[in-house]
């Protein structure tokens, strides 16, 4: 029995994977803990889509390597950046044991315990052994089952799908995470169905593009798409009582998933749509297939159809080429949608993507400034739109006691607000009405009426 340290970088799909990793491992009989100092295995399940979360990573497994000094240790690379960069990383990192791609998760526990038994028995002579696996596995998407739900055993991730086919110039995905690949629809209800069965109430879709779930494998029925038709299975889980799902791309944004928001009462009112850019200059130079004024149709739409409809995004700042008039547009685009929050990144190259050679590459401090910038008019939207919750009543599901005050009970409206309030632990995984008595911009904070 080894005790396993994961740490995940990146986003919510990394996040599942560590999940899905952790319980292989529990199921062999391994303990995860969150003390690295006590590790006998340090996984990092990595992130490429910036460089400084490849920088901290690489960072992080050369601090753990004096581990080494008192005990065997086994140390791998999981996910984005073991994929692309691969046996490469031997060299920077020479105490590794694993590198293991984004097809390969459901080897990773066989490869542990290989390694681990290994260095267990090590003679002073023998060779060094590692494993490094970053095939491409057909009907790897297959192998995302049962995962520990860490955290917020409440509210589960799902994966759908992996892979992205859409090549945006900026993006490291389609290479790290290969061509989108989706699994059936009885798999997933399936899954969700385990999950509602271990005291899940809330799941959420995970996928690069979730809309466009199933485009290649599965038909169209009804004029449905198959991922309205996922939404529709999913929805009849029983006990399942909240449905959300991230990322979908605006093309692919259809009729019948605006009209399922209307049918579907457990789908939330919240979409995270990401814009990228203001400009159709950078859209196109991004490869993003719409235009600002399709995007800006789109959330019309989509508020027309769904009041009250929470909407999120993504930017980029410093896209290669992006002049001060660029900028300006999608800063009057943000600001015109009034989003209830967003995440603005300055660009940065990844390794092999077109946009990293492009030209008229944009100066950091210009980046800085215009993150600075955008980040000043989002978050002036963000507290707007928390602050119209103040007096109201909203539903809220309590997923437990709050990360920054362990005395109070922490929950999401459907919205995806977080809300923060004094209860019984008796109300963690019940949906619960509460009085918001006032916001700071992106926290809601009342007074907990009723359990519904
Ligand atoms: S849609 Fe574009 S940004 Fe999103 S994962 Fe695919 S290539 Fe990357």
């Amino acid at each position: 029995m080894a005790k396993v340290y994961i740490k995940t970088y990146g986003c919510q799909m990394n996040e599942r994977d560590s999940e899905q990793v952790a319980q292989m491992l529990l199921d062999r009989g391994h303990v995860i803990t969150t003390h690295e100092a006590e590790a006998d295995v340090v996984l990092l399940n990595t992130c490429s889509v910036r460089d400084l979360a490849e920088q901290k990573a690489l960072g992080k497994m050369g601090m753990l390597g004096a581990l080494s000094r008192q005990r065997p240790v086994v140390y791998g690379f999981l996910g984005c950046m073991a994929q692309s960069r691969g046996a490469s990383l031997l060299k920077e990192v020479p105490h590794l044991d694993l590198v293991v791609g984004t097809q390969k998760f459901h080897r990773v526990a066989d490869y542990v315990d290989e390694v681990w038994q290994r260095k267990l028995h090590a003679r002073f002579d023998d060779v060094r052994f590692t494993i490094i696996d970053v095939e491409e596995e057909r009907g790897s998407q297959n192998t995302i089952r049962d995962h520990l739900t860490a955290g917020r055993p409440v509210s589960a991730f799902v994966s759908i799908m992996q892979g992205c086919n859409m090549h945006c110039t900026f993006c490291i995905v389609p290479y790290t995470r290969g061509a989108e690949r989706s699994r059936p629809i009885p798999e997933v209800v399936e899954e969700v169905r385990r999950l509602v069965e271990q005291g899940v109430r809330e799941v959420t879709l995970l996928g690069q593009i979730v809309n466009l779930y199933g485009r290649h494998e599965f038909p169209k029925l009804e004029d449905k798409s198959p991922f309205v038709q996922l939404l529709e299975a999913v929805h009849e889980v029983e006990g399942l009582q909240r449905l959300r799902f991230t990322s979908p791309h605006p093309i692919g944004f259809r009729q019948d998933l605006l009209a399922a928001f209307g049918y579907l009462p457990k789908l939330v009112e919240h979409i995270h749509l990401p814009l990228q850019s203001g400009s159709n200059r950078i859209l196109k130079a991004m490869h993003r297939t719409y235009t600002a004024e399709k995007y800006l149709s789109l959330v019309e739409e989509i508020r027309s159809t769904t009041p009250g409809m929470a909407i999120t995004t993504d930017v980029i700042v410093g896209f290669p080429g992006e002049t001060d008039e660029d900028y300006g547009r999608t800063r009057a685009l943000v600001d015109q949608i009034g989003f209830d929050n967003a995440f603005v990144f300055k660009y940065s190259p990844r390794k092999d993507t077109p946009a990293a050679v492009m030209a008229a590459q944009v100066s950091e401090p210009v980046k800085e400034a215009r993150n600075h910038d955008l980040l000043g008019v989002v978050n002036a939207w963000a507290k707007r739109r928390a602050g119209a919750f103040v007096g109201q009543k909203v539903e809220i599901l309590c997923e437990g006691p709050s990360k920054t005050n362990p005395h109070r009970l922490s929950g999401r409206t459907r919205g995806n607000k977080i809300a923060v309030f004094e209860g019984n632990e008796r109300l963690i995984g019940r949906l619960v009405d509460l009085e918001v008595e006032h916001s700071t911009g992106y926290t809601l904070y009342g007074r907990v009426e009723a359990a519904i």
